[in-house]
């Protein structure tokens, strides 16, 4: 296994530090990248004058505008989002990852039917050339599709949104994700019926997501039976700038009132199961990350539901279209 080490760029952050004469920089990292913080706010105050506070909340992606009043937030392992506004000034480091993704690729390559739809995630984007330019010289056609506004990179995709997937699915006969991890590969198992292998230039491990995308199935079935068992429904909408639906949370709350179910929307910045359970509600419909039903259900007693398997659970879609509840 390789030692992952990631490139935190920290003489550009504190060149943009000087630059704009910050007094006070807020880091947020995400949970995998967080055992740093403490060394990385270190080295930054050392290299500037600025105060620097590191965020103790979770971070799980871009669209987490943190309210701060500080003159810079710095957020790590993430690429932007194009399509989501903010005023307050952010600098986005995707900390790229030194490890070499070729090992896991070459071993990929019995299970790829070309033409090759290729993805990645923030860490491992730097290298998608590479990585296509690869899979060329062992004689696949590659695509690495461009994904919609919310999407930064051709070939990225996210937990939410799988469009850089889609634009390619009538060119390929399979996909090769490279990363780490099942929620974004599944991502992508739920917007094409075609084979998903992922390829984790970490652990080596290749993996075809068929299996994990079935297992979660099953789960998200059982979890839209258990909602149609449930007496009272609330409806999550995030205060987070780029998970922050809230037509969508109002769609939902009309469409369960027009099958008899009455609901509340409860607006939440992290969700917790404590801050779920207090509410009382017997089931939840999410308009906020779809990670929270698809990846994080274990940890809560009670269903909760993506759009779509709301949808589902009243009649308004049929179970054979089931599909990924994308943010745009
Ligand atoms: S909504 Fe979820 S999957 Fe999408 S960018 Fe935010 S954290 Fe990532």
């Amino acid at each position: 296994m390789t030692r992952e080490e990631f490139d935190f760029e920290l003489a550009r952050i504190a060149g943009t530090v000087r630059e704009r004469r910050c007094r006070t920089v807020f880091l947020q990292f995400p949970e995998g990248l967080k055992r740093k913080a403490g060394t990385v706010a270190s080295t930054l105050s050392g290299l500037t004058d600025a105060s620097v506070i590191v965020s103790g909340e979770p971070c799980y992606g871009a669209c987490d505008i943190p309210a701060t009043d500080a003159d810079l937030t710095v957020q790590f392992g993430h690429l932007p989002i194009p399509n989501l506004r903010t005023e307050r000034s952010i600098l986005y480091i995707q900390a790229r990852s030194n490890a070499d993704p070729l090992p896991a690729i070459e071993k990929s390559l019995p299970h790829l039917e070309s033409p090759v739809g290729l993805l990645t995630t923030a860490q491992h984007i730097h290298l998608v050339d590479d990585m296509a330019q690869y899979l060329v010289s062992k004689g696949f056609e590659v695509h690495t599709g461009k994904g919609d506004g919310r999407l930064f990179a051709k070939g990225q995709v996210l937990g939410c949104n799988a469009s850089a997937a889609r634009a390619v699915s009538d060119r390929v006969n399979s996909y090769l994700f490279v990363g780490t991890g099942s929620f974004h590969p599944i991502a992508v198992a739920l917007v094409t019926p075609k084979p998903v292998i992922a390829a984790d230039p970490v652990t080596g491990e290749v993996t075809d997501i068929a299996e994990a995308r079935d297992r979660m199935l099953r789960q998200r079935h059982a979890a839209i039976e258990r909602g149609r068992t449930a007496e009272s429904f609330g409806i999550i909408l995030s205060s987070k700038a780029g998970q922050r639906r809230m037509q969508t949370a109002f769609g939902i709350q009309a469409m369960l009132a027009s099958s008899g179910l009455v609901s509340v929307i409860a607006e939440f910045d992290t969700v917790t199961p404590q801050k779920l359970e207090s509410l009382g509600f017997g089931a939840w419909v999410s308009t906020a990350c779809p990670r929270l039903a698809i990846d994080d259900y274990s940890a809560y007693r009670v269903p909760i539901l993506t759009v779509p398997e709301a949808e589902i659970m009243v009649g308004r879609r049929s179970w054979d279209d089931y599909v990924l509840d994308e943010i745009e």
